[in-house]
C-alpha cells in the first residue's frame, strides 16, 4: 500500500512502509537497475528482475537472503488477521534494507493449528512449513546464496523455524540462522517481564502497539469498548504467572505442562493475557522493532566478516 507525496518536480517520492523513501523515475528517465555493481535500491526478491539479482549475487561480497514467516490466525476482535505476517514483512524488509540483503517473504500462513477455534485463521501443518522453508531455501541456495536468515513473527511456527536451521544446513550445505535479541536491553527486560507477570502474548498491549506501530490503518481499536479479560485458567494456574514466586522455575514450567492446546479453550475474546490491550504504546512498539531491527543487522555486518567454512563451500 503506497501513498504518493508531494515531491520536486523532477522526482516524485513516494512513502513505504518503514518510513523509507523511493525515488520514482518519471517515465522518460533512462531505467536505473535495481541492482548496481551488487548494491541494491529495492530489496524484496520478488521486484527484482533477474539481471538485478544476478547483478547482486555476483558483486555482493557476501549475499545473505532474510526470510520472513508469520502467520494468517484470529488476533482478538481489534487486530487483523495477518498481523504476524505483515509485522515480520516489516521487520524483515528494514533488515534487508539496512544490510544489502535480498528480502524474501514466502508464505503469509504459518503453523496455527491451536487458532481454528476461531474462524479466519489459515494453519498449514508443521509438514507443510518445513517443506516451504526447506524449498525456499534449497531454490536460492541452487543459486549460489550462502547464507540464510529467518526471522519469524509468530511464536507457533519457532518449532519448525529451528528444525529447519539444521536441517537446511545439512540438506543444501548453506548456513542458515535465526538470531534471537536483544535480550538484555531496558526495554527487552520490561517486556519479558510483562509477559511473565501477564502472560501478555497474544493481541494483548504489546502485540497491539506493533500493530498500531507499523500498520495502525488496520487496526480497530474500538472493538475492544466493551472488552474485559476472557482469559479463564484454574486460579491455582493463575498464581503461578507471578515472577516474584521462588519457585518460579519449576511452577512456570508445570504451567506450560498444563496450558490446554487450543485458544478457545481458555479465551472467549481471542486476547491472551491478564491485561489489557488498549494499553498498548505505540512508541514503545517503535522502539523495540528499531532494537531488533538494528541487533539482526549488526549480527549479519558481523557474520560476513566470517569467511564461509570449509563444510559450506
Ligand atoms: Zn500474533
Amino acid at each position: 500500500m503506497l501513498m504518493v507525496m508531494v515531491g520536486s518536480p523532477r522526482v516524485d517520492k513516494v512513502w513505504a512502509r518503514g518510513m523509507v523513501f523511493y525515488p520514482v523515475l518519471p517515465h522518460s528517465s533512462p531505467v536505473k537497475h535495481l541492482s548496481e555493481n551488487g548494491v541494491l535500491s529495492r530489496f524484496w526478491l520478488y521486484e527484482l528482475t533477474r539481471p538485478d539479482f544476478e547483478d547482486w549475487l555476483e558483486n555482493e561480497p557476501c549475499p545473505v537472503a532474510v526470510i520472513g514467516i508469520g502467520s494468517i490466525e484470529q488476533h482478538g476482535p481489534h487486530l487483523p488477521l495477518g498481523m504476524d505476517s505483515l509485522a515480520i514483512k516489516e521487520y524483515v524488509h528494514e533488515v534487508a534494507r539496512r544490510t544489502n540483503s535480498v528480502a524474501v517473504h514466502p508464505c503469509w500462513p504459518g503453523f496455527s493449528p491451536h487458532h481454528m477455534g476461531f474462524p479466519g485463521t489459515i494453519t498449514f501443518s508443521w509438514e507443510t512449513l518445513t517443506a516451504v522453508l526447506m524449498d525456499t531455501i534449497g531454490s536460492l541456495s541452487c543459486h549460489g546464496v550462502k547464507r540464510f536468515v529467518i526471522m519469524n513473527g509468530h511464536g507457533g511456527n519457532t518449532q519448525v523455524m529451528n528444525l529447519v536451521v539444521q536441517q537446511a544446513k545439512r540438506e543444501f550445505g548453506v548456513m542458515v540462522s535465526a538470531p534471537m535479541g536483544p535480550a538484555g536491553t531496558e526495554l527487552a527486560k520490561q517486556l519479558a517481564d510483562r509477559q511473565k507477570r501477564h502472560w501478555d502474548v497474544h493481541s494483548g498491549p504489546s502485540e497491539t502497539g506493533t500493530a498500531l506501530a507499523l500498520f495502525p490503518e488496520l487496526v480497530e481499536m474500538e472493538r475492544l469498548d466493551d472488552w474485559e479479560v476472557t482469559l479463564k485458567l484454574d486460579p491455582k494456574l493463575m498464581a503461578f504467572l507471578d515472577p516474584d514466586r521462588k519457585d518460579y522455575e519449576v511452577v512456570s514450567q508445570v504451567y506450560a505442562a498444563c496450558s490446554q492446546p487450543d485458544t478457545d479453550d481458555f479465551t472467549s475474546s481471542g486476547v491472551y493475557g491478564k491485561n489489557d490491550p488498549r494499553d498498548a504504546d505505540a512508541e514503545e512498539s517503535r522502539r523495540r522493532f528499531e532494537e531488533r531491527v538494528a541487533f539482526v543487522a549488526e549480527f549479519i555486518r558481523v557474520w560476513k566478516t566470517i569467511p564461509t567454512p570449509k563444510a559450506f563451500q
